[in-house]
């Protein structure tokens, strides 16, 4: 089987409009990019590049004019070869349009195998646990009352976004509220987003290990090995850092090698695709380590983050971000936490997406070759 040809079609998604830290924009619109990989045997591959707060314009030109010329006449299932391919063009494009070329041909190969992603690679889970997760919010009592809807509706945990620019004693203050409000025992995490200094996230940090939070996501600036090392070694609370840490597969060995995050993080998105994502996980679990995944911008990344998941044996939990809307686009029967507070994964081959051709049809704004 050889790939013959790649199309971005660029569709418009308007919705609402939030943010989870100073690193994403609030935008009116944007573009999703529904990537499409044809092959000389009729099977196709696809997935979404974009989000709500970032538009797929942002990799349009890389994707046709860098990428797609790496990828024809090669045969789709060598994504080994064709992802270091990929990756060797990085100064000219991104990581998520690398991804979601990976996306793509995993997708395809789950097609012509006849096979969902997660049986492909192997399951570990039939179903994973999801918690939601918060936007920035006006006030404690807004993140009191989601809290309360989210552990209502069934989700396993609740993951606040706290208020940019808020003092230490404002966070404590706020999720002493909200663990008040939803019980001693139900699961709570906060995520910084990158942006406390390590004064303020060393009080914050003993503040919630005595609330009994489950863990402390990106205390730190993304760069900051250096001090997220004695974070580490003196805060009780599980720390979580690399989300958004520059570099890629390679650049995670520092981070376990320096004792700097007690897990690792990423998402098909952010990091270049389901295939670095499985080495990420593979690597951790050698030591001990979780690799939790972050959500996916888009409904086509969420199912490929979940089937991958579902294929990982040191993976606790799914996240669905807040609210559904800014995060789910364009196809039909989107992912909806189960009565079990689980996520499962469509039935079908490959990431097992149904689109909404007439929607992307409606708000399709140029196809891309
Ligand atoms: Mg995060």
């Amino acid at each position: 089987m050889k790939i013959t040809d790649l199309t971005m079609t660029m569709i418009e998604w308007t919705g609402a409009r939030v943010q989870y830290g100073a690193h994403n924009p609030v935008l009116g619109s944007s573009q999703i990019g529904l990537v499409t990989i044809r092959t000389d045997e009729g099977v196709v591959g696809q997935s979404y590049l974009g989000a709500s707060y970032r538009s797929a314009e942002i990799e349009a030109w890389s994707m046709i004019n860098v990428l797609k010329p790496v990828i024809l006449g090669r045969d789709p299932f060598d994504r080994g070869i064709i992802w270091k391919a990929l990756l060797n063009r990085i100064n000219s494009t991104s990581y998520r349009a690398i991804g979601a070329i990976d996306v793509a041909l995993w997708d395809l190969a789950g097609k012509a195998a006849g096979l969902p992603v997660h049986k492909l690679i192997g399951t570990c889970q039939p179903s994973v646990p999801a918690y939601a997760s918060s936007a920035t919010l006006a006030s404690p009592e807004a993140y009191v009352e989601q809290a309360l809807a989210v552990k209502a509706a069934g989700y396993v945990g609740y993951k606040t976004h706290p208020p940019l620019g808020i003092s230490a004693d404002e966070h404590i203050l706020m999720h002493q509220k909200i663990r008040d409000a939803v019980g001693p025992d139900f699961l709570l995490m906060l995520d910084a987003a990158g942006h406390l200094d390590y004064s303020q996230a060393m009080k914050v940090g003993d503040a919630i290990a005595e609330m009994n939070f489950h863990w402390f996501e990106d205390p730190l600036p993304h760069t900051d090995i250096w001090t997220y090392v004695k974070l580490c070694q003196k805060l009780k609370i599980m720390v979580m850092a690399t989300e958004y840490a520059p570099g890629n597969f390679h650049f995670y060995a520092p981070w376990i090698t320096s004792h700097a995050t007690d897990a690792l993080r990423g998402d098909v998105a952010v990091k270049g695709g389901i295939t670095p994502c499985l080495m990420t996980a593979h690597l951790a679990h050698a030591f001990h380590m979780n690799y939790e995944i972050h959500h996916g911008g888009n409904s086509v990344n969420n199912i490929a983050n979940l089937q991958l998941t579902m294929a990982l044996p040191n993976s606790e939990m799914f996240e669905v971000l807040l609210p559904n809307e800014a995060h789910q686009f364009g196809i039909v029967g989107d992912l909806k936490v189960g009565p079990d507070g689980h996520m499962h994964c469509p039935e079908g081959p490959g990431l097992g997406v149904t689109y909404d051709d007439d929607l992307i049809k409606r708000h399709t704004v140029a196809v891309l070759s």
